[in-house]
């Protein structure tokens, strides 16, 4: 099997969840714009692993051990637009799915897949190679573990994130062989927001702040309303409630400020706040190959 070894250092960065603000209202008609959603797009959540966590209280504000035990799901989010796929962040490296009984991180946590990335999409007849946008989140490597099987796709970072990841020394939580194939894949470099299909469905939204060039996005459907999800905007229920921020993030005053902008995005489209590593979050979400519409 791989190495592991780069995960190691991830799990600290990943982001744990409690999960944060529920689920909203489900006021359809909730865009900015105020026009109806095209009908045909669809939202399916993958689970694409699990980390269990030995101490919660890292991902608490300021990162306070507390000895309690968690989990965090690792999900990747597949949208269907008329205009084509994007698939949103990549989860922990299908190659971890051949240990059952997960691989554990010498630093306390351990990592699983159950089904891979792959095997999902088969399911829905799609190849790797059938997704025309890969959204990630940020770099590290619970978001971006799969990556390089979509050397086809168009991948969609912030500029600010692949130079931060791909820097010297590399950075904690970041495991460059797992996305290497930005060298030669088509990389499209962001600098702020992004509307996916130029019609406002599907929008990244420019977080900073638990990395250089975090991203979270925007998901406007036809029945289900507004749906942001977070990437690791943050982790924890309770940090999304009392503005709690982890020590190991990279500037704790730009992840308040982009809480607080998707906190407004949130309400002004009667959304729905999706805190991905939340496994309330997650389970709340139809189950696989369901969808949302
Ligand atoms: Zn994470």
């Amino acid at each position: 099997m791989h190495s592991l070894r780069p995960l190691l250092p991830s799990l600290f960065l990943l982001s744990l969840g409690g999960a944060c603000a529920h689920h909203a209202d489900t006021a359809a008609a909730s865009s900015e714009a105020g026009e109806a959603p095209p009908a045909d797009i669809r939202l399916y959540a993958l689970d694409c692993g699990r980390i269990d966590v030995h101490d919660m209280g890292f991902f608490a504000d300021g990162s306070h051990p507390n000895g309690q035990r968690g989990t965090m799901s690792v999900p990747c989010f597949l949208i269907q637009h008329p205009q084509g796929m994007l698939l949103w962040d990549t989860g922990l490296d299908d190659a971890i799915s051949k240990s059952p009984d997960g691989v554990p991180d010498p630093v306390g946590p351990r990592y699983f897949v159950r089904a891979t990335l792959q095997a999902q999409l088969a399911r829905l007849e799609l190849a790797t190679s059938d997704v025309r946008y890969v959204g990630f989140s940020h770099l590290h490597a619970d978001h971006a573990g799969n990556a390089n099987a979509f050397f086809a796709s168009t991948w969609l970072v912030q500029r600010k994130e692949l130079e931060w990841a791909t820097a010297t020394p590399t950075p904690l939580g970041v495991d460059p062989a797992k996305f290497s194939a930005w060298r030669t894949a088509k990389v499209e470099l962001l600098d702020g927001d992004r509307d996916v299909f130029g019609d406002g469905t599907v929008r990244i939204v420019s977080t900073p702040g638990h990395t250089p060039g975090h991203q979270s996005l925007q998901v406007k459907l036809a029945k289900a309303g507004t749906l942001v999800l977070s990437g690791d905007l943050c982790h924890l229920r309770e940090n999304w409630a009392h503005d709690g921020v982890p020590g190991f993030n990279t500037s704790r005053q730009d992840t308040l400020t982009s809480m607080a902008r998707v906190r407004t995005l949130v309400k002004d489209t009667h959304g729905r706040f999706v805190i991905q590593h939340v496994p309330e979050d997650f389970a709340s979400l139809p189950a696989f190959p369901a969808y949302l519409e």
